[in-house]
């Protein structure tokens, strides 16, 4: 009976480690001591313990033994491997059963077919300028210089990309530097333009970067996430977007007598990113150690953009413009600039110099694209105009209860009205929508004859409630 029962498993068993074979065929191996893929090191070497080995690690091995030496002198062991960490002498951690690569860690093998079959990166997907703002239009309310900038910008750089080199003319990049008040949209924008365009998109912030050896993470690590956000397809990371916000934190400190370990020796290191340079990366983990597989990802095609409110920027701008009009008879011209909201469209390169950036950072982020910072007039279009527009949201959420939401024009303009108070732009407009709907999103859904809910400014200033209408009595 029993021998009977256990048949049935012992083949269930079996079958289940073939899955896994085949599972694992669809991932590249890993030499275990110089942690490069198969198809850069080469045909690995399966050893006892299920250790993949690289015959350039294998010759190295060889070389250490025959001086006599790989114990005896670790320093000139570490000379050999170079990405061989201290952890990787644990000799426990090298027993039979060697720790396996989690998948996520590994790059994807594609297979021939599959090659064939990828969609090619062609030009067809790149929309034209014009395209592409119209398809920003429907996301990114006003903004439209920016709009227009951005969207050149990227077409030329994508036009770049797909650009045949042989004639030795080399179309230079176009990084993106853009300037704006917190809340303005330059995250949006950015994050807008990479779903469009369907490329992978990195977000990184300028104050958490240090130069490598330093507390925080180091600037490869932005490479690292773009790399994740393209599901660990290094081509796909290539031809991504990568974003650094808050770009003005790391400005050359003035009258700095300390090291400067987060303003120009990060722009230092970002440089040789932006200029196009081979990045070695852990696959699937944001630190790099002995047990996790590298890759190498050329930043040459990679778009960056830059980001940051540069707040005293403003001043500069006026001091130059203002000495540019010169005492006496500029004196008109001069009110002009004081009052103009938008004097950050008029930066150029020195000012950006003059607040600490340095020149051969600037070099290499050619477009500057200011947007502007949002009216009371801009904020109420947010709220309404976007595909997404929050009150679309929330109109979508109470639909799901088979209920209208809809919202008087006055107390719209009354949420339009606090969120200019509170100075971070578009941000405090889901804040403030947030507080009232909390209760008509908590109430509502308990009585089942309401039909239709108005949001009104008597509900918002506090001198009355949201207009009801039960079901089949609504307003036409
Ligand atoms: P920034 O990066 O400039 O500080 P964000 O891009 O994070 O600002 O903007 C915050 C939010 O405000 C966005 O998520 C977006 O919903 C909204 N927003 C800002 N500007 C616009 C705009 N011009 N059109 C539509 N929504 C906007």
């Amino acid at each position: 009976m029993s021998e009977e029962y256990q048949e049935p498993k012992e083949s269930e068993d079996i079958k289940e480690t073939e899955t896994d074979k085949q599972e694992d065929d669809d991932y590249e191996k890993v030499c275990f001591i110089c942690r490069r893929p198969e198809n850069r090191a080469g045909r690995l070497i399966r050893m006892p313990g299920n250790m993949d080995v690289c015959s350039d690690c294998m010759q190295k091995a060889f070389n250490s033994l025959q001086s006599g030496n790989l114990l005896g002198n670790y320093q000139e062991i570490l000379k050999n491997y170079p990405n061989m960490g201290m952890d990787l002498i644990n000799l426990n951690e090298l027993g039979m059963n060697s720790p396996e690569v989690p998948k996520r860690q590994k790059l994807k093998k594609k297979k021939a077919k599959e090659e064939a079959e990828a969609p090619k990166f062609e030009r067809s997907q790149i929309p034209a300028p014009h395209q592409m703002k119209a398809q920003l239009d429907e996301f990114v309310v006003g903004q439209e210089q920016a709009k227009k900038s951005i969207s050149v910008a990227v077409y030329n750089h994508y036009k770049r990309v797909l650009a045949d080199p042989s004639d030795g003319i080399e179309i230079e990049k176009s990084n993106l530097l853009l300037l704006g008040p917190t809340g303005s949209g330059k995250t949006y924008l950015v994050k807008t333009l990479a779903r469009l365009l369907n490329v992978p998109l990195a977000i990184a912030d300028a104050t958490s970067l240090t130069e490598a050896g330093y507390i925080g993470d180091d600037i490869e690590s932005v490479i690292t996430k773009l790399l994740a956000a393209a599901d660990n397809d290094v081509e796909r990371a290539e031809r991504g977007i990568v974003y650094i916000d808050e770009i003005d934190k790391i400005a050359k400190k003035k009258n700095t007598t300390t090291r400067d370990v987060s303003g120009e020796s990060v722009q230092q290191e970002l440089l040789k990113m932006l200029e196009g340079a081979d990045v070695e990366v852990p696959v699937g983990s944001n630190s790099k150690n002995a047990m996790v597989p590298m890759t190498t990802v050329n930043t040459a095609n990679i778009l960056f953009i830059c980001g940051g409110a540069f707040p005293d920027l403003e001043d500069i701008v006026k001091q130059r413009l203002n000495e540019k009009a010169g005492i006496g008879f500029g004196a008109e011209l001069k009110d002009t600039f004081e009052k103009d909201k938008n004097i950050l469209a008029k930066t150029t390169t020195e000012d950006l110099r003059r607040f600490g950036m340095i020149p051969e950072f600037l070099g290499r982020l050619p477009v500057i694209v200011a947007l502007e910072s949002l009216t009371e007039e801009l904020l109420l279009r947010i709220l309404k105009e976007p595909r997404n527009a929050i009150i679309r949201q929330y109109q979508k959420l109470l639909a799901m209860d088979e209920v209208r939401l809809e919202f008087e024009e006055e107390a719209l303009k009354v949420i339009a009205r606090r969120a200019m108070e509170k100075e971070t732009g578009a941000r405090a407009l889901r804040s403030i929508i947030e507080e009232y709907m909390m209760d008509i999103m908590y109430e509502i859904p308990k009585d089942d004859n309401i039909g239709t809910v108005t949001i009104t400014k008597d509900f918002l200033e506090h001198t009355g409630g949201p207009r009801i209408a039960m079901r089949g009595m609504e307003p036409a």
